[in-house]
């Protein structure tokens, strides 16, 4: 371990500054790695409009998907957070749309996970379970749980998640997996089933077993649900970001 493991240093690539971890090993678990930028000579038309590039047409990268278009194609600068531009970035109309959507949940969801919010918490197969506030490390790597105990669950180690809507019991078509995220609607805030429980599997540390966790809203079952439909929205970034 580093002295200061949350250490960020400044670099620059082709494509902008980017403010990343000094260690690689504790990059945020929602980063995507840049692109491989499409080789100019591959390229003669933009890959959007299809027109040839000459002199006065130049061709510009997309910083998100790497594929070259013309200056009308690809002009919009669009924040990408994933990447950890400091700035904001040119980006094709496609990636532009969805890194949009991306910086709602760095500006909303990502802060309402690192206020968290007290659940019911039950680990494993026990009979016991324990209130607890729940919430994402400043570093976006951890769920950190706290009571009477503490413990915490590397979010890199969870292998399946499930939020459940209040009335569905699991095993009910409203259960929303971990891998079927990419085609559910995100559970929304003030839907008409408010999120009200989740269910993670993840590996411990030195061992290949899962282990189950439960989180129940109790009390503040506004703040869980909110908390739960942000988490849901995670999911979905953490999904894309292993299948890189
Ligand atoms: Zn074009
Ligand atoms: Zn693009």
């Amino acid at each position: 371990m580093s002295s200061a493991p949350d250490g960020k240093k400044l670099v620059r690539s082709p494509s902008g500054l980017r403010m990343v971890p000094e260690n690689g090993a504790f990059n945020s678990p929602f980063s995507l790695d840049e692109p491989q930028w499409v080789p100019d000579k591959e390229c003669p038309r933009c890959m959007q409009c299809d027109t040839k590039f000459d002199f006065i047409t130049r061709k510009h990268h997309c910083r998100r998907c790497g594929k070259c278009f013309c200056d009308k194609c690809c002009s919009k600068k669009v924040a990408l957070q994933r990447m950890c531009f400091v700035d904001p970035v040119r980006q094709c109309a496609e990636c532009g749309l969805i890194s949009q959507k991306e910086a709602e949940f760095y500006d909303k969801q990502l802060k309402v996970l690192m206020t968290g919010a007290t659940f019911l918490v039950t680990l494993g197969t026990s009979e016991k379970s324990e209130t607890m506030v729940c919430r994402l490390s400043n570093n976006h790597r951890y769920l950190f749980l706290d009571g009477e105990s503490h413990f915490e669950v590397e979010l890199s180690r969870i292998s399946s998640m499930q939020v459940l809507t209040e009335g569905s019991p699991p095993g009910d078509k409203d259960i929303h997996t971990y891998t079927s995220l990419l085609e559910s609607p995100y559970i929304s805030e003030g839907s008409s089933s408010p999120a009200s429980s989740m269910m993670l599997r993840y590996k411990t540390v030195g061992s290949r077993d899962l282990q189950n966790l439960r989180l129940e809203a109790t009390d503040d079952r506004k703040t869980a649900s909110v908390w739960l439909a942000a988490m849901h929205k995670a999911a979905k970034l953490l999904y894309e970001s292993r299948d890189q």
